[in-house]
């Protein structure tokens, strides 16, 4: 049966993570949420850290939101930190600390999604509810065959309600678990170990040679260029100014330099000549240095941001700065903390 070789191929092969030796709500779900989009040896030093820095619930709720977006630097996806954040506080505040324990009140939580939810409730609850995430759709599209786009409302509906068929009612979380980790070991998206896949002999994508093409999308995911120039300023004090990030969009409450966004990339003239560039400068004198290398290309999921920094040099500025040893300490997309950490470097040499 199916549920029973997936469990017994995951105890003779499943990876010993801390998450797993666990039924703590409170850290099942710091590990469902930092595992979201991120592979788990990216996410492993992460969940140590904010374990060890925020080793209870109410710990979490009493931090600054700027502390828990510094160590979540890095990771991208910084909605997730927000929200993990608020949802701490919301249960530490409203709920009296109580970690709710269905899957239906779960899933009012912020942050916290049908996959998140159904986690949590059949880890911690022994609640039969099955997870959907990349990993099982492609594991259930490619041993039954199905070949829904998975991205559609449609593959929802049904790969929940197979899943809900072949869920251990003994056991849904050993079975979650079981199979999300097959999918992340052995039904791997590219070159899966079908020679060595205790499922081969009734595998329906293996027998009609399909395991290339399941599972399959609908759409494809269209990418957005943006050019970004960053100021870095200098002053003779060794200060320099930062901002946070408002609105929507990426890097929300993040910091970054004061950012000019171009239709294109531009060269040292057109910024001198761009309509920010001189609001920003109120006709002081000036010395700008575009940085090496000239540009970098930050790729996002849905956006390639291609990236310059440009040295400003002024002698005195109207705005509050800050001393360049303090700006590390603020939260900043990972692109720009490792910028600072280069700069900082070659400021010293
Ligand atoms: S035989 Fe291959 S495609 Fe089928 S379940 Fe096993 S690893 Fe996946």
């Amino acid at each position: 049966m199916f549920s029973d070789q997936i469990i017994s191929w995951y105890q003779l092969n499943k990876r010993d993570l801390p998450w797993r030796r666990t039924k703590d709500p409170y850290k099942v779900w710091l590990s469902e949420i930092i595992l979201q989009q991120t592979r788990v040896a990216q996410g492993l030093p992460y969940y140590k850290i904010f374990i060890e820095t925020f080793p209870k619930l109410q710990d979490l709720a009493r931090a600054s939101e700027q502390e828990v977006l510094k160590l979540w630097q890095g990771l991208g996806y910084y909605s997730r930190a927000r929200n993990m954040h608020a949802t701490a506080r919301h249960i530490y505040s409203d709920l009296n600390g109580t970690f709710p324990n269905t899957y239906s009140e779960l899933l009012k939580l912020k942050g916290v999604g049908d996959y998140t939810a159904s986690a949590i409730a059949s880890f911690c609850y022994r609640e039969a509810t099955p997870v959907l995430d990349g990993n099982v759709y492609r594991v259930l599209s490619r041993y039954f065959g199905i070949n829904i786009p998975i991205d559609t409302g449609k593959a929802k509906k049904e790969f929940k309600s197979l899943a809900l068929e072949l869920i251990d009612i003994s056991n849904p979380g050993l079975f979650n678990q079981a199979i999300m980790e097959f999918g992340s070991l052995q039904c791997t998206p590219v070159q899966p170990n079908c020679q060595k896949c205790p499922l081969n002999d009734s595998c329906v994508a293996l027998q009609k040679r399909q395991v290339g093409i399941l599972p399959q999308k609908s759409k494809k995911i269209k990418i957005k260029k943006r050019f970004f120039n960053y100021l870095v300023v200098e002053t003779n004090t060794n200060k320099t100014l930062i901002k946070q990030r408002k609105g929507k969009g990426i890097w929300k409450n993040l910091y970054e330099f004061p950012l000019i966004e171009t239709e294109n990339r531009i060269n040292f003239k057109q910024l001198i000549q761009n309509i920010d560039f001189i609001n920003f400068i109120k006709e002081q004198d000036f010395q700008l240095k575009e940085c090496t290398p000239s540009q970098i290309v930050h790729k996002l999921s849905h956006q390639h941001l291609h990236i310059k920094f440009w040295v400003v040099n002024l002698k005195s500025f109207d705005q509050e700065l800050i001393p360049w040893r303090e700006v590390k300490e603020y939260p900043f997309p990972i692109v720009l903390h490792n910028f600072i950490v280069d700069f900082l470097k070659q400021k010293k040499q």
